[in-house]
Formats: C-alpha cells, structure tokens, sequence
C-alpha cells in the first residue's frame, strides 16, 4: 500500500522495503541513498516518519535493523539504528555496530549520511568520535539538529556556535548542517531540497 500526500514540495510517495543486518542484502544500489542515524531517543523516527519527512507506509522490523524506504520510486531512504544504547551488552553494541559500519562503509549508492543530534545537548563524545570516523573513511554526511522547538531561537543559534566551534578543532570546516523540529515541521524542505539537489547532481 502506497501512501500519497498532496503537499507540493513535499514526499509524495514512501513505502517501506526491506529490513535486515546485511549489507549485501540491502536493494540493489540502482538509487541515491540517504541514511538517518542518531543516538536513542534524539528524535530519528519522528523525523522521519512524522510530518517531517516521509508519512511512510508498511511496518518495517525491529528498529535495530537497516530499514530501506523507497521515497517517490526515485530514492532510498534509510533508517539505520541508533548507536550509543546504555542498556546493551558490550558484545551486542559491538556486533551492531559493526553492521553498521560495514554498510556505511560498503553501500556504494549512499550519497549522504544524516547524523541526528538534539540541539539542547552539549556536544557528546560518541558523536563527534564518530563523525571523526566517517570523515577519516570518506563518507559523505551532514548533521540535523533535531528538537529545536525545546529552546528559544537565540538559544538553538548559540549551542548550534558551540558545536560548530567544538567540531571546528578538528575539522577544516563545519560540514553541512539543519536544523529541525518534528513539532513544527522546521527543516523538512531544506532537507528535502538538499537532498533533490544532490539527486539532480548526480
Ligand atoms: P528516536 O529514538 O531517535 O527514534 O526518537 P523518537 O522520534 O522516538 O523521539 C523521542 C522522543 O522525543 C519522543 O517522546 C518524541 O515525541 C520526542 N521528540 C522527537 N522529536 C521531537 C521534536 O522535534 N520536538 C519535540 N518537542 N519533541 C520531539
């Protein structure tokens, strides 16, 4: 079943694929890619599957799968599994994040990664070690900062200065940034023109 929205400028068309742990069994690559990741809790699904981005339809698996949507039959979009559970074994977090990184690093049609960080938080270390990671393997990735309707505007702009600053010692520049809210729906057309653009490119 296929949802429609009838908003221009917006996803008209989302259905849910496929769900697994491997990255060979992912769908072809024969599409532009674009994955969402962020720590539990720092607001991915409502991103996505909210008025934000995409009101998709079918029910993928358990969240800590690699779950594909096909968005318009023109792209993928990717939910990928949060990283950074308190509550799991080390074994386990060491596992999945080895799935992860193997499809980060092997998915050949992934054209950027977006890396979710709640705007109210100080920067944290397990993110930036792994941009740090993404940059050093050449992924290509952007940051959203999600939950800005939580905090005054002068307050979102301030800690947004922080982070850059804080990513600024050990990055040339600021890699490309959004700011959102799946309140208000902030940031959905900037990040869906970032991603037509790049499809447009490409
Ligand atoms: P996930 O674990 O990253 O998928 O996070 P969820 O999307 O499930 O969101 C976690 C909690 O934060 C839920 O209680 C959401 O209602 C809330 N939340 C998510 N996004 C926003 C947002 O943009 N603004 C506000 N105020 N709350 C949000």
């Amino acid at each position: 079943m296929v949802k429609k929205s009838k908003k221009k400028g917006v996803i008209r068309q989302a259905r849910f694929v496929i769900s697994n742990t491997d990255v060979s069994k992912c769908p072809r690559p024969d599409r532009p890619e674009y994955a969402f990741i962020g720590r539990s809790n720092v607001g991915k699904s409502s991103l996505i599957n909210n008025k934000s981005l995409a009101k998709i339809s079918g029910k993928p698996g358990k969240t800590r799968l690699i779950n594909h949507f096909m968005i318009d039959e023109s792209w993928y979009l990717v939910d990928l599994p949060g990283y950074g559970y308190a509550r799991v074994s080390k074994t386990d977090r060491k596992k999945f994040e080895q799935f992860i990184r193997k499809y980060l690093l092997k998915r050949e049609n992934l054209y950027c990664l977006f890396v979710l960080i709640d705007v109210r938080h100080e920067p944290q270390l397990n993110d930036l070690g792994f941009m740090e990671w993404l940059g050093i393997n050449s992924i290509p990735f952007a940051i959203v900062f999600t939950k800005s309707d939580k905090l005054k505007p002068e307050e979102v702009a301030a800690n947004v200065e922080k982070y850059k600053l804080k990513m600024l010692e050990n990055w040339e520049e600021m890699p490309p940034y959004f700011i959102s809210s799946s309140v208000n729906a902030t940031g959905r057309e900037e990040i869906l023109s970032y991603i037509r653009e790049i499809n447009i490119k490409e």
